[in-house]
C-alpha cells in the first residue's frame, strides 16, 4: 500500500509537471506566425509513417543509423514493460501481464532484452563518436556547452535504465525460483536467465526482494526524469519528429514563398496590374526578424531539430569556412524563442509596446531580435542551394527562415551587402542578374 501511494505520487507529480512544460512547448511554437497547410494529406501521412516512424531518411548513413535504429526500437519496445510498471504501480501487483499473456509475455521481455543489449552497444559506441573519436559535425563550435552536455546525458541516462532493466529481471528471475507465487514464471529471459543468477545467485531472500525493487524504482525514475527532462532537451524530437514531418512544406525545393505586396508593385510597375489603390496603403514588413514574423512551422522546426549535424556537414558555405551552419540557425530559433515565451510569461511591462496592454506576441518588444542571435554574415554566406533541406532526416528546413531573415534585412531595412548592390540594379533595370545591355524581353528571345 505504501508503494502505491508513493507511486501515485511520484507518478501523477511528474506526469503533471511534465504536462506543463509541453503546453508550454506548444505555446512557444504558436508564437510563430499562421501557416496555411496546403497540399496532400495522404502524402503527409506517409512522410510522418517512413520518415519519422520508419527512420528512412536516417539510413543514408547506414552506420548510425543501425546503431540508432538499435536504441530507438528497443525504446518503442521497451514502452512495453513501462505500461505494466504503471498497472503494477496503480493496482499493487507483480508482473500483471506475465500470467495473462504466458507465452507471449516471455516473447515480448526477450525481445526488450535483446534489443536492450544492442542498445547498451550502441549507447557506449554514440558516447565514443561524441567524446573519443569526436566526429567532426559532433564537435562543432555551436555545441559547446549545453547541447553537449545534453547529448552525454541522455546516453548515461540510457545506460542507467537499462541497468535498471537488468537489475530488475535478473533478481526477478532467481526469485522465481524461489517464490513462485508471488514471482509470476517468466519463462527463460536470454539475458538475465544468466545474468541474474550469475550476479544475484548468491543474494539472501531479502537482498534479492531489495534488488529488484530498486531495478523497478530506477526504471521508473529514470521514464519519469526523462519525460521532464525531455522539454528542455534536443531529444524532443522523439515527439515533434511527427508533427515536424506531417506539417513539413510540400513546395518542390527551391521554389520560394510568393509575396504578394511585392508581386502587385512589381505588375502595376510593368502596367500588369489593375490599380487597387493599394499602392497607398502603408507596405507591412517584410520577412521575418524574429520568432513572432517565422512561421510557427519554422518554430515546430527548431525545437524538432536533433542537433545531429548532418545539415552542416552537406552544407557548401559551412564547408568552405564560412559562419554559416544550418544546425545552428535552428539552434539559434529554439533559444530565440525560448527567451521570448519566457519574457511573455513573465509579464513584465518593460517588454510590452503599450504598457497599458496585456503582454502577449503581437504587444511584444524587448529591443532584441533574432538578429542579435544569428549574423548578418551568417545569412549572406547561403547559397541556397537546398543541400541542408535534403539532408535533414526530420523533414526541418533551415533554409526557410534565413530567406525569411535576408528578406527583412533588404526589403524591410532597405539593408544588405553593398557589394550585392549591381546585382540588385541589374535585376530592377534589365530583369536578369547580369548587367545586359538589352531589355529582358529581347535578351530572352536571343
Ligand atoms: S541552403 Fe544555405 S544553409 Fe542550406 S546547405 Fe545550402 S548554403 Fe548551406
Ligand atoms: S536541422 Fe535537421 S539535419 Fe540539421 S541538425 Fe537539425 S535535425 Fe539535423
Amino acid at each position: 500500500m505504501v508503494q502505491q501511494i508513493l507511486f501515485l505520487i511520484l507518478a501523477g507529480g511528474a506526469s503533471a509537471y511534465a504536462w506543463t512544460q509541453f503546453m508550454a512547448i506548444r505555446k512557444t511554437i504558436l508564437l510563430g506566425q499562421d501557416e496555411v497547410i496546403t497540399g496532400d494529406t495522404s502524402a503527409r501521412w506517409r512522410n510522418v509513417l517512413l520518415i519519422a516512424f520508419g527512420q528512412k531518411k536516417m539510413f543514408k548513413r547506414w552506420i548510425p543509423a543501425v546503431f540508432h535504429l538499435f536504441i530507438y526500437v528497443a525504446f518503442l519496445f521497451t514502452q512495453v514493460e513501462l505500461i505494466e510498471i504503471f498497472i503494477d504501480g496503480v493496482f499493487g501487483v507483480h508482473r500483471f501481464f506475465a500470467s495473462l499473456l504466458g507465452g507471449f509475455y516471455t516473447l515480448i521481455i526477450n525481445t526488450i532484452e535483446i534489443l536492450s543489449v544492442l542498445a547498451f552497444v550502441a549507447t557506449f559506441i554514440f558516447l565514443a563518436r561524441r567524446n573519443l573519436l569526436k566526429v567532426p559535425r559532433l564537435v562543432k563550435s555551436e555545441l559547446n556547452g549545453w547541447p553537449k552536455l545534453d547529448a552525454n546525458l541522455i546516453l548515461i541516462f540510457e545506460v542507467i535504465l537499462l541497468v535498471a532493466i537488468f537489475s530488475m529481471n535478473g533478481a526477478d528471475v532467481v526469485l522465481q525460483g524461489r517464490d513462485p507465487l508471488h514471482y509470476h514464471d517468466t519463462g527463460f529471459l536470454a539475458v538475465s536467465s544468466w545474468l541474474g543468477p550469475a550476479l544475484f545467485g548468491g543474494l539472501s531472500d531479502g537482498a534479492l526482494v531489495l534488488v529488484e525493487r530498486a531495478g523497478w524504482w530506477l526504471h521508473l525514475g529514470m521514464v519519469l526524469l526523462f519525460l521532464n527532462y525531455l522539454p528542455k532537451s534536443k531529444h524532443l524530437h522523439i515527439l515533434l519528429a511527427f508533427p515536424n514531418t506531417f506539417f513539413a512544406r510540400q513546395r518542390p525545393r527551391g521554389e520560394m514563398e510568393n509575396m504578394p505586396a511585392i508581386m502587385n508593385e512589381v505588375k502595376s510597375m510593368m502596367g500588369l496590374a489593375e490599380d487597387t489603390g493599394a499602392a497607398d496603403e502603408e507596405l507591412p514588413e517584410f520577412g521575418a526578424n524574429d520568432i513572432t514574423t517565422l512561421s510557427w512551422i519554422d518554430v515546430l522546426g527548431a525545437y524538432t531539430c536533433t542537433e545531429c549535424g548532418r545539415c552542416s556537414s552537406v552544407c557548401p558555405a559551412n564547408a568552405t569556412g564560412k559562419q554559416l551552419s544550418p544546425r545552428k540557425i535552428m539552434m539559434d530559433i529554439r533559444d530565440r524563442a525560448d527567451e521570448v515565451y519566457t519574457k511573455i510569461q513573465s509579464g513584465k511591462p518593460e517588454y510590452a509596446v503599450d504598457a497599458e496592454k496585456p503582454l502577449d506576441k503581437t504587444n511584444f518588444n524587448d529591443g532584441k531580435s533574432l538578429f542579435d542571435y544569428i549574423t548578418r554574415e551568417e545569412l549572406h554566406a547561403c547559397t541556397t542551394c537546398n543541400a541542408c533541406v535534403e539532408a535533414c532526416p526530420v523533414l526541418i528546413n533551415p533554409l526557410e527562415p534565413i530567406l525569411k531573415m535576408r528578406r527583412y534585412e533588404i526589403l524591410t531595412e532597405s539593408a544588405g551587402p553593398g557589394s550585392w548592390l549591381p546585382m540588385f540594379n541589374s535585376i530592377e533595370n534589365s530583369g536578369a542578374a547580369w548587367s545586359m545591355t538589352i531589355d529582358r524581353e529581347e535578351w530572352t528571345k536571343a
